[in-house]
């Protein structure tokens, strides 16, 4: 193994918490496992803003990069899968919480966990979807199964977010009439761009409401849970869906048995860390030719490594829009 040294935010165990610096790291620093890449690009997560600031107990071993996501290029392989110079992206499997991520320029992981880009994809248009997106995805193909009608209305909680803004173009893009709930009514511009037929206030939604409320969504996606989602299920009509894969709201769900057993709603959890490999070559392939790069150039900033963990505070105060995309 080479000894030359590459950068990555180090998160390092102390006895009050833990710290977070850009450092100088050698392969040492890397896990055992078949496939080193040279990470292009990571993102900026909700999960890496708890990672980031000690909280949630997302890192579970140290010293580590965390960084839940990346996409780049294999650097040396001992798995007949992959090949050097073979683009690829990783999310999940508790990459960045325990086991290092990709807030590192360089990552060793199993090629299991390993995707390989479709075309048209590049490392940067990955990451600009990223784990939100790849969860969007996850929600969308989820409402699909359960077989929702396109002439009805979907609701995206948390719209202005990452996985809610994906989640408003891919559906909108599909031909869904996608409702977005923001908290942030300034990004009603944004959010129609992305293809929202109507903008609606978190407000209206944040009190707890009757457990059976007038029958409105045909599929919910809903990335912010607790009073919200209950809500949400509430007024979702017979037969309809609900894909729930966040919290950025609440972990509660004061709900009640009547939405599912009087309206046959089903309610489906997303889970994108342990999704199937063949799950996720589907959502990636999708992804690949559902999402052009306006749509990604119009919900993306990018920032290098070092901005990363000046950050984590917006994330988790919901103040960022869409994607953050790391440089890396
Ligand atoms: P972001 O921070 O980008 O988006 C979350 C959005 O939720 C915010 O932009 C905001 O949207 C809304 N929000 C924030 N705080 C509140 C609040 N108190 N009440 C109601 N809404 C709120 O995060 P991500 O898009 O990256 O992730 C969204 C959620 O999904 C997180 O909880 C994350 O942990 C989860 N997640 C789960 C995955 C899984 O596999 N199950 C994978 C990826 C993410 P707005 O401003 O529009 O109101």
């Amino acid at each position: 193994m080479s000894s030359e040294t590459f950068k990555a935010i180090v998160a390092r165990k102390t006895e009050s918490g833990q710290t977070i610096a850009l450092e100088q790291v050698d392969n040492s620093f890397l896990p055992a496992a078949d496939v080193t890449v040279d990470v292009a690009y990571s993102t900026l997560n909700y999960k890496d803003g708890l990672a980031l600031k000690g909280l949630g107990r997302i890192l579970r071993t140290f010293p580590m990069a965390p960084g839940i996501d990346f996409a780049g290029t294999v650097r040396a392989s001992e798995n007949p899968a992959f090949a050097p110079g073979d683009a690829v992206v990783l999310t999940g499997w508790g990459v960045g919480e325990n086991w290092s991520g990709g807030f590192s320029e360089r990552a060793r992981v199993k090629g299991d966990w390993l995707v390989k880009l479709p075309a048209p994809l590049t490392p940067r248009l990955a990451m600009a979807i990223g784990t939100a997106g790849f969860t969007a995805m996850l929600c969308v193909m989820a409402l699909e199964r359960h077989g929702i009608t396109k002439g009805g209305e979907v609701l995206v909680t948390g719209a202005a977010g990452g996985v809610g803004s994906i989640a408003v173009r891919l559906l909108s893009r599909l031909g869904y009439r996608v409702v977005a709930l923001t908290g942030r009514p300034q990004e009603a511009d944004f959010l129609t761009a992305l293809g929202a037929t109507e903008i609606m206030d978190r407000a209206v939604m944040q009190e707890a409401g009757k457990p059976l409320q007038s029958e409105r969504w045909a599929g919910v996606v809903d990335t912010v849970g607790g009073t919200i989602l209950a809500n949400a299920i509430a007024a979702t009509a017979s037969e309809g869906a609900v894909a729930a894969c966040g919290l950025a709201g609440g972990t509660d769900l004061p709900t009640s048995v009547f939405p599912f057993i009087l309206r046959g709603v089903c309610l489906m959890g997303v889970n994108s860390v342990d999704a199937s490999k063949a799950r996720r070559e589907e959502a990636w392939s999708r992804l690949a030719r559902e999402l052009t790069e306006a749509d990604l150039a119009s919900l993306t900033q990018e920032v290098a490594l070092e901005d990363v963990p000046g950050l984590a505070d917006a994330i988790l105060a919901g103040k960022v829009r869409g994607r953050t995309i790391v440089r890396v």
